[in-house]
């Protein structure tokens, strides 16, 4: 892995939680995303070399939805950036981590991404992405 790629946190309302955090960060997010196959709204925030993810769920059955269900609002999940997700995939399988997708899939901000189950990483639901490279797409 080479670094944080960025930091996802669930909240319920984009526009309301984009104010907060301009507030807190003194400036304003740089670009919101839908990603539809996710069921979320995304709004990123540039922090130096890494970036806040904020995650509205834009339906019911969205991961999103549900994790705001269960645990409330709050830091979702840690993204890292990985040269060959494909490779790291497979390398972690190996080494006993549990994948949640065998596949990568189709992120925000132009990303193949895998998370991986939070039971086998000590609690942290973890992203891998790669940067979309023409060849993948
Ligand atoms: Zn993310």
């Amino acid at each position: 892995m080479i670094k944080v790629e960025h930091i996802g946190i669930a909240i319920k309302g984009l526009s309301e939680a984009n104010e907060l955090f301009h507030k807190l960060f003194g400036k304003a997010h740089y670009k919101i995303e839908e990603v539809g196959s996710e069921g979320v709204n995304t709004s990123f925030f540039q922090m130096g070399e890494t970036k806040i993810e904020l995650l509205e769920a834009t339906r019911p059955e969205s991961p999103i939805a549900k994790f705001i269900e269960k645990k409330g609002e709050g830091l979702h999940h840690i993204a890292f950036e990985v040269a060959d997700i494909r490779a790291e995939m497979q390398r972690l399988q190996a080494e006993g981590f549990q994948l949640l997708n065998e596949t990568p899939k189709c992120g925000a901000d132009n990303k193949l991404i895998c998370f991986l189950h939070p039971k086998s990483t000590g609690g942290v639901l973890v992203e891998l992405c790669q940067e979309i490279k023409p060849q993948d797409a």
